[in-house]
């Protein structure tokens, strides 16, 4: 089940519907069709990702942890939380965020709150020498979280661009993770 020289995620299922779980293996599938990690079940392994039925959709970066799933959860909800799980952060949060978006503090929900707030927070996580993706699927759309329906993002240089997307991996996505796990030289990227 683990391809050579690939990278394992242990994944660990509560007792999942015959809805659920075609969406989670569809979710794996789309990560493992397009880099080397692959994912198989947890045993008795100490870190591992948890699926645990809960309010909407969250998990957090890194370590072992759970990712919560709810009920209107579709595969591309699912993927963004394990992209999450798998180390990446919202694009928005990079560093150098600034030259390609500028953030509407006074637009966006307060109360709804810090978090959202704390999402806008820049990070000083490894880029990986990937140019900053506006249609990534960690890239929040231009009205998400707005109080007041103005956008909370706009985009600096390209204002025609669409921003953000819950649809697909994108190639810079692809590639993100093929970097962060070495995949490099194991598989072809599906360019
Ligand atoms: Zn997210």
């Amino acid at each position: 089940m683990v391809s050579v020289g690939g990278v394992v995620v242990r994944a660990h299922c509560c007792p999942l519907s015959t809805y659920q779980k075609p969406m989670i293996l569809a979710t794996f599938k789309m990560i493992s069709d397009v880099t080397c990690i692959r994912f198989v079940k947890h045993t008795v392994e100490e870190d591992y990702i948890i699926f645990v039925k809960g309010k909407g959709w969250v998990s957090k970066v890194g370590g072992m942890q759970p990712l919560y799933y709810g009920r209107g959860c579709q595969v591309e909800n699912i993927c963004h939380e394990l992209m999450h799980t798998l180390g990446l952060y919202h694009e928005r949060t990079r560093f150098d965020r600034d030259r390609y978006v500028h953030i509407n503090w006074k637009n966006n929900m307060k109360g709804k709150d810090l978090i959202e707030e704390k999402n806008c927070i820049k990070k000083t996580a490894n880029t990986l020498n990937v140019m900053y993706d506006i249609e990534s699927i960690m890239h929040y759309g231009p009205y998400f979280f707005s109080k007041n329906q103005k956008p909370t993002m706009e985009l600096i240089n390209n204002p025609t661009s669409r921003m953000g997307q819950k649809t697909k991996l994108t190639n810079l996505d692809i590639q993100k993770l093929n970097r962060l796990y070495r995949c490099t030289d194991i598989i072809k990227y599906k360019f």
